[in-house]
């Protein structure tokens, strides 16, 4: 799914929560201070503004404190990102990838390693990078998992300024939109930057941030 319906006006705001070796390494290493942007966190919450994480196991594994505090938060949703955030189709950006057949555990890994952490938990799954074909989505269908994509993209990854966010979301946002940011700090630097100016925006075009399950069952 890209987005729920068009009508009302309910938006969805969606944060990634990546983590590949490569990142941890870079942590280990001391090139990066920290994957987690507790600072989006903190808005949030001090706004009382509803969102859905979508959180690969490895993120999980590395900040249980904050996935604990994004689970204890009535408002917040968890879903599925993988487990290390690789990739299942051949060519997606310059992601590692893994073999089709390796995906399926992959994303049962990744639910068994979210659910303990309790909460609003969800059978929302998103593919690393969007990469997605017949044959991966073919793959799911077991684990009865809804791949949302999104129809709003911040480019938020690796931005260096807030402004083209904010211009990115509110330009294209409308009726049952899923926004896709990232929480990822050191790989996304702008977003808690950008997420006031955002949220004031939707707020001037009568938009109304709403868990993602909301928004996709709206009718
Ligand atoms: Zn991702």
């Amino acid at each position: 799914m890209d987005h729920g319906p068009r009508t009302g006006n309910k938006v969805a705001l969606t944060f990634d929560a990546d983590m590949t070796d490569g990142m941890l390494a870079s942590l280990r290493a001391g090139r990066v201070k920290s994957y987690a942007n507790l600072r989006i966190l903190d808005l949030l919450e001090r706004e009382e503004v509803p969102a859905t994480f979508f959180l690969t196991g490895k993120w999980v594994q590395r900040y249980p404190d904050v996935t604990r505090r994004i689970a204890d938060n009535p408002r917040f949703e968890l879903a599925n990102h993988t487990y290390e955030h690789a990739a299942f189709t051949g060519d997606c950006y310059d992601l590692p990838s893994l073999p089709v057949d390796e995906l399926a555990g992959d994303v049962a890994k990744t639910f068994e390693v979210i659910k303990p952490y309790g909460g609003r938990q969800t059978r929302y799954f998103r593919f690393p990078g969007l990469c997605h074909d017949a044959a991966t989505l073919d793959a799911l269908a077991p684990l009865g998992v809804t791949v949302v994509d999104g129809d709003v993209v911040s480019g938020d990854p690796f931005a260096t300024a807030w402004k083209p966010l904010v211009r990115a979301v509110l330009d294209h946002v409308r009726p049952g939109s899923v926004v896709i940011m990232h929480v990822t700090e050191a790989n996304a630097a702008m977003t808690d930057e950008a997420l006031p100016h955002i949220l004031a925006g939707l707020r001037e075009r009568g938009l109304v941030p709403a868990l993602l399950s909301e928004v996709l069952a709206a009718a």
